[in-house]
């Protein structure tokens, strides 16, 4: 519940607001030229793995790319690296010993596209983004989704490797399934950018939660939930346990208030407030937000300390721990 003390204070964040929509719009005009804006491109990602992926779609956007080639190449880059072991090729398996991907991408027009419980495909966000231009749907699911990226061309790999079936035979001997903060079985990457023209796209991918139940979703995939995109206010993501985050809309949330003038890092600790007042059990689980406004501001915020973020701006490519609910 927002407690009034809250609400007025929200008010003027709202009053403010005002102003930042006023600045959003210039700057939305500048984006039809093709001249870059001061302090663009820029591209935020969840985790160290971030790092890699910024660097990649950097080399997109230096040489005035689009925000929506360089937010796929940069997912693109953890899902084809077999040492990731939470994202695409080398993922962990679900308890019955599958990989099974989830992934999501946005554009700068508001467009989506989506698949969850993909087997054998090391690339689901380029799938996603097939979903997204090429049929008149969001989202592709499973055996569907496995068929629609043949059909279009992806080759069918298994994405198993030594490495993560070794951690599930592990894993199987007391097959208790136990999220643990922070450690190796929660680390989507999710990935943020705006271009030299100002205009945002987002992506996330993931093999979600180690050892899940055969054909559990996360919120990876889920538009609103684990990434929003709208190119007239900014963008968020999220990472983490899906579940808190799909209960709590968590990436729209983060979007809708800083379209009610919060800053990005603002409307991401909101976003993890939320998950507070709302979610008993909360604190067993970690959540990370991104968020990156129009004008280029940008923000994370978690509940356990642990998480942390690869941000490229102004040719600089930095990796920082979010600032989180819980101090060490
Ligand atoms: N959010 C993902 C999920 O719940 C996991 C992660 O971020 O690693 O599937």
């Amino acid at each position: 519940m927002i407690s009034r003390r809250k609400f007025l204070a929200g008010s003027v964040v709202a009053t403010s607001g005002l102003l930042l929509n006023q600045k959003v719009s210039a700057t939305a005009e500048k984006s039809s030229s093709s001249t870059p804006l001061k302090g663009k491109p820029i591209i935020i990602s969840t985790w160290r793995h971030g790092l890699p992926a910024n660097e990649v779609a950097a080399k997109i956007l230096v040489k005035g790319g689009r925000s929506l080639d360089a937010v796929e190449a940069g997912a693109r880059v953890p899902e084809a690296d077999p040492n990731i072991m939470t994202v695409g090729l080398g993922g962990y398996p679900d308890r019955d010993g599958y990989v099974t991907l989830d992934a999501c991408i946005m554009d700068e027009k508001g467009n989506a596209g989506s698949v969850t419980f993909l087997q054998d495909i090391v690339h689901p966000v380029s799938v996603a983004r097939k979903v997204m231009e090429d049929t008149p749907h969001v989202m592709l699911s499973g055996e569907g989704a496995l068929q629609f990226a043949l059909e279009k061309g992806f080759k069918k790999q298994n994405l198993l490797t030594d490495k993560a079936k070794e951690a599930w035979e592990e894993w199987k001997k007391k097959s208790k399934y136990e999220p643990v903060i922070n450690i190796e079985n929660h680390d989507t990457i999710s990935i943020l950018a705006i271009d030299a023209n100002g205009d945002l796209s987002g992506a996330c991918t993931t093999s979600g939660a180690a050892f899940k139940m055969h054909g559990r979703v996360g919120d990876s995939p889920i538009i609103g939930a684990g990434l929003f995109c709208d190119n007239e206010v900014g963008g968020a993501a999220s990472t983490g346990m899906g579940e808190l985050v799909m209960k709590t809309v968590g990436s729209f949330l983060v979007v809708e208030l800083m379209r009610n003038g919060m800053s990005p890092q603002q409307a991401c600790e909101e976003a993890v407030n939320r998950i507070a007042e709302k979610i008993p059990g909360y604190e067993k689980f970690q959540i990370g937000y991104i968020a990156i406004n129009k004008a280029g501001e940008t923000g994370a915020y978690c509940i356990h300390p642990g998480f942390n973020y690869a941000l490229w701006k102004d040719g600089q490519n930095t990796l920082t721990d979010a600032t989180s609910l819980f101090k060490k």
